[in-house]
């Protein structure tokens, strides 16, 4: 037997290597305490790790994290509390490949600076039968020897700030401080669904995980089967970039990018440019004010990702940000494009059990009211469909099938339309789909106009002019819009002060019956806010769609309903409308079942 008491892994790093890192206060709120310890943990190697956190009537009184690995010997114990002493990193050159969570030897120092720390370890599989205790109050060891201790090390912080009265004074009450204790915890669990992970507060138990390999299991312990449901996986693999993970279909989305998780090397990061290309990604699938929820995994070439620009290392700098944003782009759009993204009308859940959607997750914006009777009747579709509405179908049927396209979804028959908005169809016998007429042709028409390339849109002459008049603000940014809006088949002449002639308007809005929608074209054009920057040619094209596609309150035929449906089939994205929002949702025949009460 080897006597571990003496065999040291810790080194206190020299100066030079201490000055290129990212210095700073590691140690600002209990929930800093809980990473740094619990990536030490995960840095050991722990398979396990149990994290218990006692709280007085106002404050955190304790925290305790409690792991099953490697254990450090006497020494090394010892060492632990030493300013930048650290077993992840020997030299500088460390800093451009770290595989660890920590690497600067700070945590521990600064952490028993500020509280009262007492460590109890054991290494692992050395056979040193007796563990080792440290107390370390204020940055001062207190105590030390040796105690019977299971394998592993345990880790209690008291009195935290005690010291510090300014820092302690910051803190913000008792529940925001466990809350962000849970917030972290949440992201470590998900960057690691291969450790199992469980949080208790008073003794309640908060969040458990269980060891998997799939993340897919984590996400369902800790937000439910509910969302893990609405998921669907994404992959990718590039020589510098591995991408793995899920995200939401449109169906499920928030007000806020909060829970778009990113994992980089398995630490779990907050970047603002990743966050920004996984809902670009979503391109016209969601409103610009909705966020997906996302949980990726990023596998980076460590020489690429410089963990060493913050002291918690919570943001981290990237070379090749822009093929690395590109990538995370394109893999999340062919993942959303290579699924069936209808979304499907699920039972309330008082009738089906399922747990209701937590917080402020949508389900498409579907709500359920039995109360209110139908104002609208299915209609027989008898009525002839008007000549606009045949003009408006053919404008997008004589250009589709050039090119010969698989069909997004399978054939749908239609039943009906309703309320001069709905069309009613069956798709593949089972399933019942309400499909939005405005919103699908809207997206028909979009992509039909942005396939186009340069030159390719036919304008139509107006026999008399139209005169425009807008305000000043209005008529400078339309003046700078008369290219981009000349390419796409409107002609538009400067007359007099903040005064145009529209002279040609896209063959698309077809034969202009009413000269006021060209003045609603103009307004969309320079009211639209710029919240999110879509170039101009985007803007330009979606109004087009919008306003040349079928209006909702147009009451069609059957054949006309028939010919919309087939259409949107061809769509490369049929599910939603330019716009992002829903241009179809379905009832399952298993779902209508339930909803009777017929299962
Ligand atoms: P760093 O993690 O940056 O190395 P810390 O101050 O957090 O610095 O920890 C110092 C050293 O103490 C670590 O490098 C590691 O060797 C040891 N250590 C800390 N926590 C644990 C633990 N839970 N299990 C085993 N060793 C640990
Ligand atoms: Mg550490």
């Amino acid at each position: 037997m080897t006597n571990n008491h003496t065999i040291s892994s810790i080194r206190i790093l020299d100066p030079a290597t201490v000055n290129q890192i990212a210095a700073g206060e590691v140690v600002e709120r209990p929930a800093s305490v809980v990473k740094e310890l619990v990536e030490n943990a995960i840095d050991a190697g722990a398979r396990s790790i149990r994290i218990d956190i006692l709280s007085s009537a106002e404050e955190i009184a304790s925290i305790r994290i409690l792991d099953d690995g490697c254990g450090m010997s006497h020494i090394d114990a010892l060492l632990a509390f030493t300013p930048h002493a650290t077993s992840k990193i020997t030299r500088i050159d460390d800093l451009l490949h770290i595989h660890t969570l920590g690497f600067r030897g700070e945590a521990l120092a600064s952490i028993a600076a500020v509280s009262r720390v007492t460590l109890t370890t054991r290494p692992h599989g050395t056979g040193v039968v007796a563990g080792t205790k440290v107390v370390v109050e204020g940055g001062k060891i207190k105590d030390t020897g040796d105690t019977g201790a299971p394998e592993g090390t345990m880790v209690l912080v008291e009195d935290l700030f005690f010291n510090t009265p300014a820092r302690k004074k910051f803190q913000k009450s008792k529940n925001t401080e466990i809350s962000h204790i849970h917030a972290l915890l949440e992201g470590i669990c998900l960057a690691h669904p291969g450790i199992s992970f469980r949080l208790f507060t008073d003794q309640k138990e908060q969040l458990v995980t269980d060891r998997s390999p799939y993340i897919l299991d984590t996400i369902a312990r800790i937000f439910g089967s509910a969302v893990v449901k609405e998921l669907i996986p994404v992959s990718m693999s590039l020589p510098f970039i591995k991408i793995s993970g899920y995200i939401s279909r449109p169906s499920l989305s928030r007000k806020d990018p909060s829970r778009m998780m990113i994992a980089i090397n398995q630490r779990y990061v907050s970047s603002p440019a990743i966050t920004r290309a996984i809902k670009d990604g979503y391109g016209t699938l969601l409103p610009k004010e909705r966020f997906p929820v996302s949980f990726l995994s990023l596998a980076i070439d460590t020489e690429l990702v410089d963990v060493n620009v913050h002291p918690a290392k919570k943001l981290v700098r990237l070379s090749w940000e822009n093929e690395i944003v590109q990538a995370i782009c394109e893999s999340v759009t062919t993942a959303l494009l290579s699924h069936d993204l209808i979304p499907a009308i699920r039972p309330p859940s008082h009738l089906s059990g399922v747990e209701p959607g937590k917080e402020d997750e949508t389900k498409a914006g579907i709500h359920y009211d039995l109360t209110t009777p139908a104002s609208y009747g299915v209609s027989e579709s008898t009525h002839a469909g008007t000549v606009t509405t045949d003009r408006q179908l053919r404008q997008t049927e004589l250009t589709t099938g050039v090119v010969p396209l698989a069909a997004k979804l399978p054939v749908m028959e239609v039943i009906g339309q309703f309320g001069g908005i709905y069309i009613l169809a069956t798709m593949e016998s089972d399933e019942l789909v309400l499909i939005d007429q405005h919103a699908a042709h809207e997206r028909i028409l979009y992509e039909q106009v942005i396939g186009r390339t340069g030159g390719d849109h036919r304008s139509q002459e107006l026999i008399v002019p139209v005169v425009l008049h807008r305000t000043a603000r209005e008529a400078a940014v339309l003046l700078d819009l008369l290219p981009a809006l000349a390419k796409e088949g409107f002609v538009l002449e400067e007359f007099g002060r903040d005064t145009f002639l529209v002279r040609a308007i896209p063959v698309v809005l077809g034969k202009l019956e009413d000269t006021t929608m060209i003045d609603e074209i103009v307004s969309d054009l320079v009211s639209e806010e710029t919240a999110r920057p879509v170039n101009n040619r985007e803007r330009i094209t979606r109004i087009i769609a919008c306003r040349g596609a079928i209006k909702a309150g147009t009451v069609c035929t059957k054949e006309q309903c028939q010919r919309i449906v087939n259409q949107i089939r061809y769509a490369k994205n049929p599910f939603t409308c330019p716009h992002g929002r829903p241009t179809m949702v379905r009832f399952s025949r298993a779902d209508l079942d339930t909803m009777f009460k017929r299962t």
